[in-house]
C-alpha cells in the first residue's frame, strides 16, 4: 500500500472533500459495482444510509446531493459544479433518478436518503451504506464505505483490517511510514526529499507526467484563486456569510492605497479566502490535502510565486512533492479526517505541509524541512472542527488564512535555524493522534460543541 502526491491534491468540488467528494466517490463505485455484478436490469430502488458526522453534518457539507450525483455515475473530478443544484433539484422534483446514468428509478428521498444522526457505523465516523431492492423490494445487493478524509474512501472489509489504509497495493522504490525513515532513506541515498518523492513517484507515471500532473495541479489552483477574486454576494446554505476576496483584491490592487509593513500578510489571506470562498460555494477546488484546508497550500504557493525572488516551475513541483511527502506522513501516522482528529487533521495538516513545502523552495536541508513541518503542526496541536450550521464556511475559510500565514512563519523560523531541534515530526504527529483520539466528539466535525452551539445560526 503507498500514496502518491496525486492522492492528496486531487481535482473535485466543494464544499468538503471527506463529506463530498469522498461520498460521491463511494456512490460512484457502487454503482459501478451494481452493473458489474449484473443487477442493473433488477433493481428498482436503491437506498443510502448516512452514519455519524456524514449524517450530522451532511446536509451542510452537500453529502446528499454528492450520494445522488455519484449514484448517477458522476466523479468529483469531472463533473460541473454548474450541473450540480439544477440537476438535484430535478431530482427532488421529479422523484427520478437515473441509476448509473442508465437506468430510470424511483427516488424518494425522505425514505431512500437517511441521516441517521445518533448512529455510528463500527470502523469510522464517516460511514455509509448503499443498498439495492428489486420491484418485490427484495434487497438485491448492499456494500458499506467509509470516507476517511481528503477524498479518500475504504469499504467495510479494508476499514475492518485498518480503518486508514487506502485501496491500492502498490509499492515504491522508498517506502516511509515515519519521518525518521524518510530523513534515513534521504541521508542513505544522498536525495533530497524532493528527488525521493520523484523516484517514488516514477513507480506510477514516467517523470514528465508527474512533472505535467502537478503543473496541471497548479493551474486549477491558480483557476480556483482567479473566480474567488471576482465573485461576490452571499454564500449558500443560508448562514449569509459575504464572499470577501473580490472586495479584497480590489483594495490591494488599487495602486493609489496607502501601503502597509502587513500587505504581504493581507495577500496571503486573500489568495486563501478566494479558494475557501470557492470551496464554500461548491466550486472546482483541489484537495491539499482536503477540501475544509484548501486554501492553505494554494497561498502560499502564490506567496513563493509572488515574492520569492527566482520563481520557476522546478520549484513548484519541489513545492508539491515536498508537502506530499508531509501529508503522507500525516495519513499514515495519524489521519487527516476531521471527524477523527478535528480541525488539526484539515487546517493543521495543511499547514504543516505548506510549510515545508515553502522551506525547500528556499533551499532547505531536509532537516530544515522537518523541523518547519514540525513548527506547522506544533502550533495547531488541540484545533478543533466546530463549524456552525455544519457549513465549510466559519470557522473554516478565515482559519485557512491562518493556517498559510503560519506556514509561512514555521518555514521561516526553520530556515534561521540549522535543523537541529527538540520536538521531532514523528513526535508532533504522535502528539496529534493522541489529542484527536482524546478529544470529545463534539469537537470532531459534529457541529454538537464549539462555535457551532455558542454562535446563533443567522
Ligand atoms: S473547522 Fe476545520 S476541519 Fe472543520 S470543517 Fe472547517 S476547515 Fe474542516
Amino acid at each position: 500500500m503507498s500514496i502518491s502526491v496525486f492522492d492528496l491534491f486531487k481535482i473535485g468540488i466543494g464544499p468538503s472533500s471527506s463529506h463530498t467528494v469522498g461520498p460521491m466517490k463511494a456512490a460512484l463505485k457502487f454503482s459501478e459495482g451494481i452493473e458489474e455484478k449484473g443487477f442493473l436490469s433488477k433493481v428498482s430502488r436503491v437506498k443510502v444510509d448516512l452514519y455519524g458526522s456524514l449524517a450530522l453534518t451532511g446536509k451542510g457539507h452537500g453529502t446528499d446531493l454528492a450520494c445522488i450525483l455519484g449514484l448517477e455515475g458522476h466523479a468529483p473530478d469531472q463533473i460541473d459544479p454548474n450541473y450540480v443544484i439544477p440537476r438535484t433539484e430535478e431530482v427532488r422534483k421529479t422523484h427520478l433518478l437515473n441509476l448509473s446514468g442508465k437506468k430510470e428509478i424511483a427516488f424518494d428521498e425522505p425514505n431512500d436518503l437517511i441521516f441517521h444522526m445518533d448512529k455510528q457505523l463500527p470502523y469510522h465516523p464517516n460511514g455509509m451504506r448503499f443498498t439495492i431492492f428489486n420491484e418485490e423490494g427484495v434487497e438485491l445487493f448492499s456494500d458499506v464505505y467509509y470516507s476517511v478524509g481528503g477524498g479518500f474512501i475504504v469499504d467495510h472489509f479494508s476499514a475492518s483490517q485498518d480503518a486508514h489504509i487506502v485501496e491500492n497495493s502498490h509499492s515504491v522504490p522508498f517506502p516511509f511510514h515515519t519521518a525518521e525513515e524518510l530523513l534515513k532513506h534521504c541521508q542513505k541515498h544522498k536525495f533530497s526529499i524532493s528527488q525521493l518523492m520523484m523516484e517514488n513517484e516514477k513507480s506510477w507515471r514516467t517523470e514528465a507526467e508527474v512533472r505535467e500532473g502537478l503543473l496541471k495541479i497548479w493551474q486549477v489552483m491558480k483557476e480556483c484563486i482567479n473566480r474567488g477574486c471576482q465573485e461576490d454576494g452571499v454564500l449558500p446554505g443560508g448562514l449569509n456569510v459575504r464572499r470577501r476576496a473580490k472586495s479584497l483584491f480590489r483594495y490591494l490592487s488599487d495602486p493609489g492605497r496607502l501601503h502597509n509593513p502587513a500587505e504581504i500578510m493581507e495577500w496571503v489571506s486573500l489568495w486563501a479566502l478566494a479558494v475557501n470562498e470557492e470551496n464554500a460555494a461548491g466550486g472546482r477546488v483541489v484537495t491539499a490535502p482536503t477540501n475544509g484546508a484548501a486554501g492553505v497550500i494554494p497561498a502560499v504557493m502564490h506567496y513563493y510565486t509572488n515574492f520569492h525572488p527566482d520563481p520557476t516551475d522546478e520549484g513548484i513541483i519541489t513545492f508539491f512533492l515536498v508537502s506530499g511527502a508531509v501529508g503522507i506522513l500525516y495519513k499514515l501516522g495519524a489521519s487527516i479526517s476531521a471527524a477523527e482528529m478535528g480541525c488539526m487533521g484539515e487546517v493543521g495538516v495543511a499547514c504543516s505541509m505548506a510549510a515545508a513545502g515553502l522551506a525547500a523552495t528556499y533551499g532547505a536541508s531536509n532537516e530544515q524541512i522537518e523541523n518547519a513541518a514540525e513548527i506547522g503542526m506544533e502550533h495547531n496541536l488541540g484545533l478543533t472542527c466546530d463549524p456552525i450550521k455544519g457549513l465549510v464556511q466559519i470557522p473554516c475559510i478565515e482559519r485557512n488564512t491562518m493556517g498559510a500565514v503560519k506556514a509561512i512563519n514555521a518555514s521561516q523560523l526553520a530556515l534561521r535555524g540549522d535543523g537541529i531541534h527538540r520536538v521531532s515530526l514523528d513526535q508532533v504527529i504522535a502528539t496529534m493522534r493522541e489529542t484527536g483520539n482524546n478529544m470529545k466528539a463534539i469537537y470532531k466535525e459534529t457541529s454538537l460543541g464549539g462555535l457551532a452551539v455558542n454562535v446563533p445560526e443567522c
